[in-house]
């Protein structure tokens, strides 16, 4: 039955006092499969790849890669995606939020046939309310924008079957949104629920500023439809001044009205014109700097060492 190889792809960034603890409740889980627990060391400075290779050099099915310097979660993912050779690879958190609890339940439903199976969380009592707010008004807003359906109250906890994955690590991108591109893929999928438990050591990565980078990023990854609607701004806000103009001219002949007030018409105007055209510059700059990452073509990633890969 479990003739098959499961590998663990695990992302760190300054993670060093959660590796220990997390393999002491993930290893158990993972006896009865022929298993692999790859790293990625995103960068860290704090001696992160240092406990991990000395673990690798103990149990060589602990693997790690380790990037030259931070190069961001997603990519990490990714990485951790093409170097992993299992039948079915379950991607997590380092930081024990995701618990390894549920793994035997993502594998029976993937051997059932879904070719990905995601973690959904039931609670998030561990989230801050503005977290959870703008998680769904994200979502939200990101399914009306684009034609692809990303499922609410997932995060990167997930078992993807190789066909999917390897239809990841074929896609070219430099800005990945790798919750955007699983869906996008179309595969069949299922879910296992599970509570959200809080970090066990350190504090999250996600700031506010790198929270609303990636929303950015997803939205522009899968949607031109903020194009459109800058064009929609665009006419609105000239047709009121098309209107402005008539109305000027009407009454500059016709109607009895001082003209020489009335500077706040003026200056309402132009602050609302000027605001519609920096929206939209912003808008366009951000599809632009999509393209430039991309023409640039530079590696993804740089590697500095692997431990237990060839
Ligand atoms: N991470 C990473 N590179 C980064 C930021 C985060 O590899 O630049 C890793 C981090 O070590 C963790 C996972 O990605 O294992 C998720 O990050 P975090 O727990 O900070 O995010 P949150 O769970 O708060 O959304
Ligand atoms: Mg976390």
């Amino acid at each position: 039955m479990n003739d098959f190889l499961l590998s663990i792809v695990i992302p760190v960034f300054n993670e060093k006092n959660n590796i220990l603890p997390l393999l002491d409740v993930l290893l158990p889980f993972l006896e009865n499969y022929s298993h692999e627990v790859l790293f990625v060391n995103d960068g860290s400075r704090d001696g992160t790849a240092e406990i991990i290779t000395e673990i690798a050099q103990k149990n060589h099915n602990i693997k790690l890669v380790s990037f030259n310097r931070n190069f961001g979660h997603q990519i990490a993912l990714m990485a951790g995606y093409s170097f992993a050779k299992g039948d079915a690879v379950i991607s997590m958190d380092a930081d024990l939020q995701d618990p390894p609890s549920a793994i035997p339940q993502m594998i029976e439903k993937w051997q059932q046939g879904a070719k990905i199976v995601y973690a959904k969380r039931k609670k998030r009592d561990v989230d801050s309310f503005f977290k959870k707010k703008t998680a769904e008004v994200f979502y939200r807003f990101m399914n009306m924008l684009s034609d692809i359906k990303i499922p609410e109250n997932v995060g990167d906890f997930r078992l993807l079957d190789r066909s999917a994955v390897k239809y990841l690590t074929s896609l070219p991108e430099h800005a990945p949104f790798l919750r955007g591109l699983v869906a996008w893929g179309g595969y069949s999928e299922d879910f296992v629920y599970f509570d959200r438990e809080e970090r066990h050591a350190g504090k999250t990565h996600y700031s506010i500023s790198k929270m609303v980078n990636f929303a950015l990023d997803g939205i522009t990854s899968f949607s031109v439809k903020p194009l459109r609607l800058a064009t929609y701004m665009g006419f609105t806000a000239g047709s009121f001044g098309f209107l402005g103009i008539i109305y000027a001219v009407i009454g500059k002949f016709f109607l009895p009205i001082p003209w020489v007030t009335g500077w706040t018409g003026i200056f309402v105007g132009i602050m609302f014109i000027g605001g519609v055209q920096l929206i939209t510059i912003g808008i366009i700059g951000e599809y632009i700097s999509k393209i430039y990452l991309e023409v640039l073509q530079r590696p993804h990633y740089l590697l500095k060492e692997k431990i237990n890969i060839d």
